[in-house]
């Protein structure tokens, strides 16, 4: 452990005083979960693929090469059976108590959800949501799940993940209420995220509070002097909170 125990202290304090605090994440939320990242040691850029993650998860790779897009989908995107730790457990729990207002994830495995958080933002969608690109019908992740090669509708459209890749714009609504909600929050909780992909990493930016807290393993490639920064894993310290 690298960080003092008088830091998860003042973040104790910090959160107990906050209204409508908002808590910014990304994929490091979700590896005490068993779910890759893609820039820690063991996460997906470590690994060997033919092409690198970024370019296999863009939309002009997913119009190309559409069965080998849901090869790797399948394999590294889908766990459906992953399981909230004790940081999406506990952002549910301040939610319920009042003092947390909104999550703004990058993540795109709904276990903030299955935690029980309400208000959540996912800037870059969901694989629990998909959909046919011909007609719009609406299908269950079970159906990209189970089958093998291109999902394909009745109507005989291709189906998509209501995912954004590389590419492809954000949800205009979702990053309005994602803003709206930094913009007003009371205290900034940035965590498991590298600050790495934009825009979602500038939403950040429109926070206008005073307290910002880092949990994070290895600083993010923002500049965030000033804040309270706690290098850990996020589930630990928590569960410690
Ligand atoms: P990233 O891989 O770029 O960065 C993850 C950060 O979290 C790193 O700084 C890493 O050191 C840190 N980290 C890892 N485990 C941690 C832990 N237990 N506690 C604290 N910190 C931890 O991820 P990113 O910033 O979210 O950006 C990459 C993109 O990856 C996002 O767009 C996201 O959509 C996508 N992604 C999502 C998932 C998911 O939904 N679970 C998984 C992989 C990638």
């Amino acid at each position: 452990m690298q960080y003092r125990e008088s830091d998860v202290e003042n973040f104790r304090k910090l959160i107990n005083r906050a209204k409508r605090a908002v808590f910014f994440g990304g994929a490091g939320v979700s590896t005490e979960s068993g779910i890759p990242d893609f820039r820690s040691q063991d996460g997906l850029y470590k690994q060997k693929y033919k092409y690198p993650p970024e370019t296999i998860l863009s939309h002009t790779f997913f119009a190309k090469h559409t069965e080998e897009f849901y090869e790797f989908y399948r394999a590294k995107m889908l766990c459906l059976d992953a399981q909230p730790n004790a940081a999406h457990r506990k952002l549910a729990q301040w939610e319920q108590e009042g003092k947390l207002a909104a999550v703004v994830t990058q993540n795109i495995d709904g276990l903030h959800q299955k935690a029980g958080s309400r208000n959540v933002f996912e800037l870059h969608g969901s694989i629990w949501r998909n959909y046919c690109t011909q007609c719009g019908m609406g299908y269950p992740v079970q159906r990209i799940a189970k089958g093998a090669g291109v999902p394909r509708c009745a109507c005989g459209g291709i189906i998509k993940p209501d995912v954004v890749l590389y590419e492809e714009p954000l949800d205009q609504r979702v990053l309005d209420g994602a803003v709206k909600a930094i913009r007003e929050a009371d205290l900034l909780i940035v965590g498991g995220t590298s600050l790495n992909v934009y825009p979602a990493a500038s939403l950040i930016d429109f926070f206008r509070g005073d307290n910002i807290v880092v949990i994070n393993r290895g600083a993010p490639a923002k500049d965030m002097r000033g804040v309270l920064f706690i290098d850990g894993k996020i589930g630990e310290v928590f569960a410690g909170v």
